[in-house]
């Protein structure tokens, strides 16, 4: 999909608002997205019978905003089930799956278009975090319909037959990007929850050996991932982690209950391994600690998203001085975590958790 250059003053003003359909809540394993419905006649509803078998790569050739407007105007007879920003990966959904969107013609009824922001003339190129974000979303996609992670089934609108776009163009990096989609994909070539930005790495759980009346980091840690598996509320932790009491014992106990492991209530091998799966099978949308002060990257402009949403800042700059060290500071204090200004594992689950 490309040039939507017309009006797009003129489209906003008049646009309708539709109310989002009742689509079902996609499963635990996908990337949170926005929800903003196309206009009801720029996609179908169903699928006229057909099996989703493919997913179509498109680059907007224009804003993001411009994009949404576009599949929001009435009449302009074009759409995508998703949009993915370029400079932190944000995903906005327009379409449900389980309609039609028109966004590659013949190829619609079995296809889920994603579109990707790009608009060169502008200078909004593809970021690491848009491929980012978009691997994980294809992952979460293949997943669902068992749709193999090739180039057969995962192409360029370019490359569909009888169609007249040109997108994406050269600067799309296919090799890249179906090297993060593989990352998250299982011995068999199909996705698999563990991935890009799982919890599954070292130093997202703590080692085994927790038991109650234990203090420090490491039960801080266990208590976020059970916060962030919903096992035990953040407001209780709000009043400061790190104490091995008698609500994370219940909390431990409820995990080892749910995930069939000997309900004891100590943290050993068995629940630890059980702990990283689960975190595995919820991917934590929050960058990857640990950051520090002084460093400027992809991740600190996730960093910055995450603090914005929940108000600790509101400019997003990819640095993280002072101004980013204080919205972290002030999030650890309200979270009763550590106020250290830096962001490591304790910080990564509380903020996974409070933006969840
Ligand atoms: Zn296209």
């Amino acid at each position: 999909m490309h040039r939507f250059v017309l009006g797009f003053a003129i489209a906003l003003a008049f646009a309708a608002f539709t109310s989002a359909p009742a689509e079902a809540a996609p499963p635990p394993y996908y990337p949170p997205v926005d929800w903003i419905p196309a206009a009801a006649g720029n996609f179908s509803v169903g699928r006229g019978g057909a099996q989703i078998t493919t997913i179509v790569i498109h680059e907007t050739d224009g804003s993001y905003s411009s994009a949404i407007n576009w599949f929001r105007r009435p009449g302009s007879n074009a759409s995508a089930h998703y949009l993915v920003r370029a400079w932190d990966g944000e995903i906005t959904q327009l379409v449900a799956e389980s309609d039609t969107a028109y966004h590659a013609r013949d190829a619609n009824p079995w296809t889920i278009g994603i579109e990707h922001e790009f608009y060169l003339r502008q200078g909004i190129l593809h970021t690491d975090a848009q491929y980012r974000s978009s691997a994980l979303l294809v992952c979460a996609i293949a997943r669902r319909y068992d749709i193999p992670l090739d180039r057969n089934h995962i192409v360029g609108h370019r490359e569909l037959p009888n169609q007249f776009h040109g997108d994406p163009g050269p600067l799309w990096d296919w090799t890249y990007y179906m090297s993060l989609v593989r990352s998250c994909a299982g011995g068999e070539g199909r996705a698999t929850a563990s991935s890009i930005e799982t919890c599954a790495e070292p130093g997202c759980t703590p080692p085994a050996g927790l038991e109650f009346g234990d203090e420090g980091a490491d039960v801080a840690l266990l208590q976020w991932d059970l916060a962030y598996l919903g096992f035990i509320t953040d407001d209780t932790l709000a009043n400061g982690s790190g104490s091995f009491g008698p609500l994370t014992l219940d909390a431990v106990v409820a995990f080892q209950q749910a995930k069939d492991v000997p309900a004891t209530g100590y943290y050993g091998e068995l629940t630890a391994a059980a702990l990283s799966e689960a975190l595995a099978q919820n991917p934590v949308t929050a960058p990857t600690a640990p950051l520090q002060p002084g460093t400027m990257s992809t991740d600190v402009s996730k960093l910055q998203v995450s603090l914005r949403k929940l108000g600790y800042m509101d400019l997003v700059t990819g640095y993280y001085g002072r101004i980013t060290q204080e919205a972290v500071l002030q999030f650890q204090q309200d979270s009763g975590i550590d106020a250290t200004g830096t962001y490591g594992a304790i910080t990564r689950m509380a903020l996974a958790t409070q933006s969840r």
